[in-house]
């Protein structure tokens, strides 16, 4: 006989987990698909850099839901230590936002403009930089200085979040989602390489592989593959004691365990046809990227020079054609949730996201939970492939 949850839940990255764990924390009864292991998708490739000052929160409810997701981490993280007695390498640390040249420091100005309303930040000049960082580049203009951001382990918190939803009950089925069981206009479970699995609610959280399941909600799920490449240093010199990072070569962030994380690639750094490679995860280091992300990491930081390369990872981040999240019901589907294309931010924006889902969730699907209305999946009714190729080139980490 096919098994039987309230929720069943496609994917197991960070997306995926925080959302089966923030289910469980409410007694709800979980399954969680998984075809490979926990954090075997982008989340095992990201930085955990969480900051708002990039440019993929706008003005509004977009940086507001960022600002919610950056606020839940304290707690969350907490959370899940003390349940799986795991260290995820949680840091909290004032922040550098570089201008090396005036372009950046007129991006930077004009979004400090309304960040400033929201977060504890202020500019300073070169002078003041160096004061705080002697080591970095005497060629910056300055930096906007920010109070606090944070930056901790994606894969253990992939892990964290899938254990501790696990020890709340949730059961994770190591099986592959194949479709999606309809009734009508109802989701009522998922195919399986094995057996059926049945459930009330359905999420879609596949990453970069959600759009699998788009014939059979005969709705798009525009999620496309975007290629990013970081590296992981050994430098021998004190840790940076801010997290560094400029729009236009990226972030340099000492991480908790010793090593300096460097780069990220993003769509600006590969050539048209090796950008959209299909359907699939790229994860080949390339020499290039390797070569690029150590120059921009020299310019920041000239003593990198002297640092040695311990890893370089490749992999692809699940981008949207906005490059914004696609959270919420599908049009005319009942029974079903879509949670992906987090693009660059699927980290940062984990517990708004489980947060939202829930919330949908418990209300029976009726109605639409705060914080998410730029992120419905409606706004892609009429998308177009080309709407990737914008999308991709304006990913900057
Ligand atoms: C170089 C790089 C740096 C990044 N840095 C940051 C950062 O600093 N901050 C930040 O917030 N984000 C960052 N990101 C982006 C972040 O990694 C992604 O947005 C996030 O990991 C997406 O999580 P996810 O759970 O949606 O997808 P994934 O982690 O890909 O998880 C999807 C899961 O679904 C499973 N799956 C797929 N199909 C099926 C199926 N049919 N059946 C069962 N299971 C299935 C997969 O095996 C996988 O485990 C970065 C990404 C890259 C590549």
């Amino acid at each position: 006989m096919a098994e039987k949850f309230d929720v069943v839940v496609i994917g197991a990255g960070a997306i995926g987990c925080a959302i089966a764990y923030y289910l469980a924390r409410e007694g709800i009864k979980v399954g969680l698909l998984e075809r490979e292991s926990f954090g075997s998708g982008s989340t095992a490739h990201a930085t955990g850099f969480i900051s708002l000052l990039g440019t993929e929160f706008t003005v509004g409810s977009s940086f507001e839901f960022g600002l919610e997701s950056y606020n839940a981490f304290q707690t969350l993280v907490e959370e899940l230590q003390s349940a799986t007695g795991m260290d995820l390498l949680y840091q909290r640390r004032p922040s550098l936002r570089l201008a090396l040249e005036e372009s950046e420091e007129k991006l930077i100005k004009e979004m400090m403009v309304w960040q400033k309303e929201y977060v504890a930040m202020h500019w300073i000049d070169a002078k003041e930089v160096h004061e705080l960082e002697p080591r970095l580049t005497q060629s910056l203009i300055g930096a906007v200085y920010e109070d606090e951001s944070a930056q901790l382990d994606s894969y253990r918190l992939n892990l964290a979040l899938g254990a501790a939803s696990e020890i709340l009950g949730t059961q994770t089925i190591n099986r592959k989602a194949t479709g999606l069981i309809s009734e009508g206009n109802r989701i009522i479970g998922v195919h399986t390489e094995g057996d059926d699995v049945l459930c009330d609610t359905v999420v879609v959280s596949a990453g970069l592989w959600s759009p699998g399941f788009q014939k059979d909600l005969d709705f798009p799920i525009p999620v496309g593959a975007l290629k990013g490449e970081r590296v992981l240093l050994k430098y021998d010199g004190q840790p940076l004691q801010l997290l560094i990072s400029s729009p236009k070569r990226g972030h340099m962030i000492s991480r908790m365990d010793g090593f300096l994380s460097v780069g990220s690639t993003g769509g600006r750094d590969y050539d048209q046809d090796q950008l959209y490679q299909g359907e699939d995860m790229d994860r080949v280091p390339t020499e290039t990227a390797r070569l690029e992300i150590m120059q921009r990491a020299i310019d920041v930081f000239p003593d990198l020079e002297n640092a040695e390369l311990v890893e370089q990872l490749a992999g692809s981040r699940p981008l949207s054609p906005d490059r914004m999240p696609i959270i919420g019901p599908v049009p005319g589907k009942e029974g079903v949730v879509l949670a992906t294309g987090h693009t660059t931010k699927g980290i940062h924006l984990a517990p708004g996201t489980a947060r939202a889902v829930t919330e949908f969730i418990q209300g029976g699907g009726k109605q639409l939970p705060s914080g998410i209305d730029l992120f419905l999946p409606s706004r892609f009714a009429d998308m177009t492939s080309a709407d990737f190729q914008t999308a991709g080139l304006g990913v900057d980490e």
